[in-house]
């Protein structure tokens, strides 16, 4: 046995020790910010809400997205049964098929479509939250999702809730279902408009990539438009590399392109936190504005038909 047949075996096991280590949500007690290159101990970072000393903003697992942002306890909105998240059988010969890798997805995450959707109460709102997952394939909306999106949009509109909350981290529409995909883009609106129709007021919040389609459709068509913190990138339809090419060049490319401060300056968000910690308390205000004014609305509306009421009855006497 000469070096090179050594060094190839060893080459052999490093891959299968990597191989073995564990797929999750949490992979190593260490977490590494690609900010300030510091290396976190997990448990810490957990109870500063996955933020690191530098303000660098890591994903927040959708569980404790969903216990951080409910008041207590929350009711999880299933998806709908017998929904195929793969309707063209998508396969690419000789290297995977896309079920596989759907399966792969729901043993990682122990979710059925990339949205974990609940209702519960926000800041004593009754609300119904949204929540992608990148873990689940980047977050990408596929048929499936779609249908689990209208699943909690329905049920929002049934029980009348106070806010309708979206937490958006999502690659955009799943290319590997083609038109029935596509499909989402026009579903996901129609059902933002119900929700607004029915005087519930809405908001986007940008935890991380917001892209493709998911950028293009529903993302836009809330009230309120907010982004988690400084750091979220990614905010655009087309990545630099693609826009460049379609432009012949990076040089109409600014340096800020897709991220929270370049939207923010292009006037396409309403808010950039500071931190992911004062979501919860700006929803609730902002929730309460909004929903104070309806009310007052409804009472002055009220007013004016029992005054219009009392002139016509006292010019009849
Ligand atoms: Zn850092």
């Amino acid at each position: 046995m000469n070096w090179i047949t050594r060094w190839k075996k060893i080459g052999i096991k490093v891959r299968q020790i990597f191989k073995k280590q564990p797929v999750g949500e949490q992979e190593t007690d260490w977490k590494n910010c690609p900010l300030c290159k510091k290396i976190s101990y997990l448990p810490d970072l957990i109870k500063n809400s996955y933020i690191c000393d530098c303000s660098f903003h890591f994903d927040l697992p959708p569980k404790m997205r969903l216990e951080s942002i409910f008041d207590s306890s929350f009711e999880i909105i299933e998806p709908p049964e017998n929904i195929d998240p793969d309707p063209l059988n998508f396969e690419v010969e000789n290297r995977y098929k896309y079920i596989e890798k759907i399966k792969k997805y729901r043993k990682v995450t122990g979710q059925k479509t990339a949205l974990i959707c609940a209702s519960g109460n926000v800041s004593n709102l009754n609300a119904v939250v949204v929540c992608f997952n990148p873990k689940f394939g980047a977050g990408r909306f596929g048929p499936a999702e779609n249908e689990h999106f209208l699943k909690a949009a329905n049920f929002a509109i049934e029980k009348k809730v106070d806010i309708w909350i979206v937490i958006y981290q999502s690659s955009g529409i799943d290319v590997h279902t083609g038109v029935t995909g596509l499909s989402g883009m026009a579903k996901s609106i129609v059902a933002i408009n119900e929700i607004k129709k029915a005087g519930i007021p809405t908001f986007a919040i940008a935890a991380r990539a917001v892209a493709g389609g998911t950028y293009a459709s529903s993302f836009f068509m809330h009230d309120f438009i907010m982004i988690e913190s400084k750091c979220v990138e990614n905010l655009l339809f087309s990545g630099k590399r693609v826009t460049a090419n379609i432009l012949k060049g990076t040089d109409q490319i600014p340096e800020d392109f897709g991220t929270a401060p370049g939207v923010m300056k292009s006037g396409l968000a309403d808010i950039t936190l500071e931190n992911r910690k004062e979501l919860k308390d700006t929803i609730a205000k902002l929730a309460s504005i909004i929903l104070k004014k309806e009310e007052s609305k409804i009472s002055n509306e009220e007013e004016i038909e029992n005054r219009e009421t009392n002139i016509k009855i006292s010019s009849a006497s």
